[in-house]
């Protein structure tokens, strides 16, 4: 079945796009009222798959996508075994007790120019790094423990067998499986593909992610701010962050405390993106339209997360596309688009769920804190400690700015010394590949 027709089969496998969310994924258990994070990020785990299409690309295009299926080696590597150093190579079974002397054939063998002919046993032959090696040579000799005469070497006795050699295949055999769906492609895996003789890939399709600021207070940066007003922090920071994670960005803009307006740019969110990132306008306030519309639809999930900083994370489903409602504080925007949505979108990517490397390290802060919610401070490391922002005052962006990654404290209470153990994770952690 099929045969003959591999071409349309693989166009109607690269076009298929999974079914998109149900509307109540994202509904929470009755009865819950702060969701501790774990359980927050176990239901995220569990009910978000992947959303994108595929496509194959060529090497120089594939830095950062998504495999899409697995990769097996064309050919093994090394293809044939070879010499890993400038030497002479012999057979080593035909070597005498002893010192050796040993006649120096004509020719050579070289990277990418084999040898012709073969090595009689007990003769040895020039050869350089990367040369296929000649018939009849198993072991070779490095050069600088060689005298040469007019035509022999002589050297010490005391060689191994195989010495200064690679085996065909000791690094990867044919037909082996080198790289997994999911896997973010890094220039390393790009080598890899390369070595194996693999020049194209099957990968997700991008992921789209639209990105909304909300509030009547919001210019943008370079307008000329009247009384009240702020300028749109959010959107430079998520559009930024999304495209550091490899995702393409809809600028769906800002939009005011206006229901309608948000109305059509949750709609166009959905119909050009995948994923739908707001910020403000989450909690539930008269101007927090977010949360209104989602609950309109009755697939509005208000996730009382017990973490700090972080207001109610408004989730739900617009026509069939996620939406995350950040809150609009930057500090809490950041935090909750790093914890919650980026391995929340990684899922979605097709990349799979995403835990940060997180690393223990000694703290050179105090600080005490209540049980019953996690908490992430502005952090850095300096001399292998973990320092903490001065203020952990909420709309404090410069702190954001300073910090280079968040100090993660436990649910449970705590009283931190200077010296104590504390978990520390780099910003460069959440990204991959
Ligand atoms: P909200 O979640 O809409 O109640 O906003 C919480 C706080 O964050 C308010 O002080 C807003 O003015 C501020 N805020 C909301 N969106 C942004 C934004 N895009 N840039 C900077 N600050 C914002
Ligand atoms: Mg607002």
């Amino acid at each position: 079945m099929g045969l003959g027709h591999e071409d349309d089969l693989r166009r109607t496998a690269e076009g298929l796009k999974p079914p998109p969310l149900r509307d109540d994924c994202f509904a929470l258990p009755g009865g819950v009222d702060w969701t501790p994070a774990e359980q927050a990020l176990a239901l995220l785990r569990d009910r978000l798959h992947v959303v994108v299409g595929r496509e194959r690309v060529e090497l120089s295009d594939a830095r950062g996508r998504v495999l899409a299926a697995p990769v097996t080696a064309r050919r093994a590597n090394p293809p044939h075994p070879n010499t890993a150093v400038d030497g002479y190579g012999f057979a080593f079974d035909s070597l005498g007790e002893g010192d050796q002397t040993l006649p120096l054939l004509a020719g050579r063998a070289a990277a990418g120019v084999p040898y012709v002919g073969e090595v009689p046993p007990g003769h040895a032959v020039r050869v350089l790094t990367g040369a296929a090696l000649p018939k009849g040579v198993d072991t070779v000799i490095l050069q600088e423990d060689v005298s040469v005469g007019d035509s022999e070497i002589v050297f010490r006795a005391g060689i191994r067998p195989g010495a200064n050699t690679r085996r065909a295949g000791e690094d990867v055999g044919e037909g082996e499986t080198i790289l997994a769906p999911g896997r973010v492609l890094t220039p390393a895996d790009l080598a890899l593909c390369a070595a194996v003789g693999v020049a194209r890939l099957e990968v997700c399709l991008p992921l789209r992610v639209a990105i909304i600021s909300t509030g009547d207070e919001l210019v943008e940066a370079g307008q000329v701010p009247q009384a009240g007003k702020i300028f749109d922090a959010n959107r430079p920071m998520l559009s930024a962050l999304v495209r550091d994670f490899g995702y393409e960005v809809v600028d769906l803009g800002k939009v005011p405390d206006d229901r309608e307006t948000l109305r059509r740019a949750l709609d166009r969110g959905a119909t050009e993106a995948d994923v739908i990132l707001t910020s403000g306008g989450a909690s539930a306030g008269d101007e927090d339209h977010v949360s209104a519309l989602l609950n309109e639809t009755g697939a509005m999930a208000e996730w009382r997360i017990a973490i700090k900083p972080g207001r109610p994370l408004a989730l739900g489903v617009w026509r069939g596309t996620p939406v995350f409602g950040l809150p609009g504080n930057p500090v809490a925007a950041l935090v909750c688009a790093l914890v919650f949505a980026r391995p929340a979108m990684a899922c979605l990517s097709g990349s799979g769920w995403f835990e940060p490397q997180g690393f223990d390290v000694p703290a050179n802060f105090d600080k005490r804190k209540k049980p019953g919610r996690r908490e992430y401070l502005r952090a850095r490391m300096r001399e292998g400690r973990a320092e903490v922002f001065k203020s952990e005052g909420s709309g404090r962006i410069s702190g954001l700015s300073w910090a280079e990654g968040l100090v993660e404290l436990p649910d449970h209470a705590a009283e931190i010394k200077p010296g104590d153990s504390v978990r520390y994770i780099p910003f460069a952690s959440f990204l991959r590949g």
